[in-house]
């Protein structure tokens, strides 16, 4: 049977995908990159093992949230090639990024096959035919992306041309609509999450807090990216994270620990648990923890300027 490389954010288009090739005869591989930041087009991790599992697909995790992959994702986060999207989005770096690791996996697998689910015209910039055509050829991987979903309105690949897949059978569909993505999942009986869901590097409060941490500290540690999408972030002489909710303080008493940050909490008191890097700022922190422990407003604006 011959092998189809899905390279796989969990969107609807990607599952889709997925099921289009099996459809065709395939067996299906899924590849997943992990992306650090909260980066992500699609569903998370877990969801997307678990579609995995309950179609019987193969899955391959490319993990880039540490050691060398988080690196290289790190720079061009901070050094991106070919620019940003509305934030500190580098949207057309992350995807020549996951098409070269997606371009190893497919080698390792020996796939016939590597496809996407990008569809013309969704997006309006990344994807674009000559948008599409750049990114593939900036990967290495020149004719030898098939989107399935759009194939018979782009030029054909080598796997067309060598006959490995008929073009005949492939769809041409284009543009943002994705009334026939869905009726496609409704045919193949599976889920898809919400569109609206989408990477963190898209949101300009995130991109701040980021542009913030990547100043201060140019190769930050995991844990204290971690930190960026949890709680309310302050910049006095180092970073401070008030917590909003419960599990939300546990998770930033884990990270504290971890980074070795102090802990301003009371057991006694209900109410956030305020992590601060710097011991200077540790009268700041209590004051901070006063402040939203007693909900009072008045006090919270004092904190306002050193918010980001
Ligand atoms: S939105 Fe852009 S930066 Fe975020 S995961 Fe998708 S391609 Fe990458």
């Amino acid at each position: 049977m011959k092998k189809a490389l899905v390279l796989f954010s969990g969107g609807l288009d990607s599952r889709v995908t997925a099921k289009f090739m099996e459809e065709l005869g395939f067996e299906v591989h899924l590849c997943f990159v992990k992306l650090p930041f909260g980066a992500g087009c699609g569903s998370p991790l877990k969801e997307n093992e678990k579609f995995a599992k309950e179609q019987g697909f193969h899955f391959h995790l490319v993990d880039a949230t540490k050691e060398e992959l988080f690196l290289e994702y790190l720079s061009l986060v901070k050094n991106p090639k070919h620019g940003l999207g509305v934030s500190v989005n580098p949207c057309r770096d992350c995807k020549i990024f996951i098409f070269k690791e997606g371009k190893k996996v497919a080698e390792k697998i020996k796939a016939d096959i590597i496809c996407t689910g990008e569809v013309l015209a969704q997006r309006p910039m990344s994807q674009m035919k000559h948008s599409l055509v750049f990114d593939e050829e900036k990967a290495g991987l020149k004719d030898k992306i098939l989107r399935p979903l759009s194939a018979k309105i782009l030029p054909e690949t080598i796997y067309e041309k060598k006959g490995i897949i008929d073009r005949e059978k492939l769809l041409g569909i284009h543009g943002r609509q994705r009334v026939i993505q869905m009726k496609l999942a409704d045919k193949y009986n599976i889920t898809y999450p919400n569109p609206a869901g989408g990477c963190l590097l898209c949101e300009k409060t995130y991109g701040a807090k980021l542009n913030c941490l990547l100043k201060e500290k140019p190769s930050p540690k995991i844990e204290e990216i971690s930190l960026l999408n949890k709680g309310r972030l302050f910049k006095k002489e180092g970073f401070l994270v008030v917590g909003r909710y419960e599990k939300e303080n546990d998770k930033l008493e884990k990270l504290a620990n971890s980074l070795n940050w102090g802990i301003e909490k009371n057991l006694k008191i209900p109410g956030p648990t305020v992590i601060y890097e710097k011991t200077e700022d540790k009268d700041f922190a209590i004051k901070l923890w006063d402040a939203y422990t007693n909900n009072d407003l008045k006090k919270r604006e004092e904190f306002e300027s050193f918010k980001i």
